[in-house]
């Protein structure tokens, strides 16, 4: 089952990390209780950085990052949790599905052993629409496709958190009118949490209730994406990813 998490408030998200990669510094200090959160800025601004080391991925060497009262990482008490166990779905932006897998090969991947029976995510395959695919092997998805596939193989641990990068940055735009939908069905349906990354106004303004805009690394303005994007909602819908 996906458990409807609706109508149980989210816990809140704290990300107070230093993280230094060659010459960048990422600084960010953030509580985040919205349910849908996007991380807006322009390309090198930290996005991508932020994504992944809420996943596990890369390493703050300061600071904490806590999902209610759970904590992912905590320098001062040396925790860190391995990836695996941090119960956090991320959509990388390439997707990383598996090519030598089938649909069901890729969407399992993600299940826990317990949960081994495709039919147990019934509900997530429906929601999605993928079930009438799932012995197709991934090679022959459309853009689409291939992002649903990736987007219900991080929802098969029923995640606290789901971490999306640029999602639909890859795909032309009447491609990007039907997936949003699904993004939606996941935040309204599942109630999963979402931290959408995207330097895309208009999507943003569609899925967030709350947007951090980053710029080199540093918040610099956050609040509703009424009062912090730029009002010609084109204007930050550039082609392709960043
Ligand atoms: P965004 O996703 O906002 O485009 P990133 O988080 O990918 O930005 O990158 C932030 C900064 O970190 C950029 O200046 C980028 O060049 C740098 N960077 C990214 N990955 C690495 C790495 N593996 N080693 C060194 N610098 C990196
Ligand atoms: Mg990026």
């Amino acid at each position: 089952m996906t458990g409807s998490r609706g109508s149980i408030a989210t816990a809140p998200v704290v990300i107070d990390i230093r993280l230094r990669q060659g010459s960048f510094t990422l600084d960010l200090r953030e509580t985040i209780d919205a349910r849908t959160v996007a991380l807006f800025g322009p390309s090198g601004s930290g996005k991508t950085t932020t994504l992944a080391a809420v996943a596990g991925l890369r390493r703050p060497c300061d600071g904490t990052i806590r999902i209610g009262n759970r904590a992912l990482f905590d320098h001062a008490r040396r925790i860190d949790v391995p990836p695996h166990d941090r119960r956090v779905g991320y959509v990388p932006q390439d997707l990383a599905l598996f090519p030598h897998l089938d649909v069901r090969g890729n969407v399992m991947y993600g299940a826990r052993p317990r949960d081994a029976d495709v039919q147990t995510h019934a509900p997530i395959l429906e929601l999605l629409e993928i079930e009438t695919f799932l012995d197709r092997p991934v090679g022959s998805l459309s853009g689409g496709e291939r992002q649903r596939v990736a987007l219900a193989r991080a929802l098969m641990t029923e995640p606290d958190l789901l971490l999306l990068d640029e999602p639909l940055a890859a795909l032309d735009a009447s491609l990007r009118g039907r997936i949003l939908p699904y993004l939606e069905r996941v935040r309204d349906e599942l109630g999963t949490p979402m931290l959408y990354v995207s330097h895309a106004a208009d999507e943003v303004r569609r899925v967030a209730d709350r947007v951090i805009v980053l710029d080199n690394g540093r918040t610099a303005r956050a609040g509703s994406p009424a009062d912090v994007l730029p009002a010609d909602a084109r204007a930050g819908a550039p082609a392709g990813g960043g």
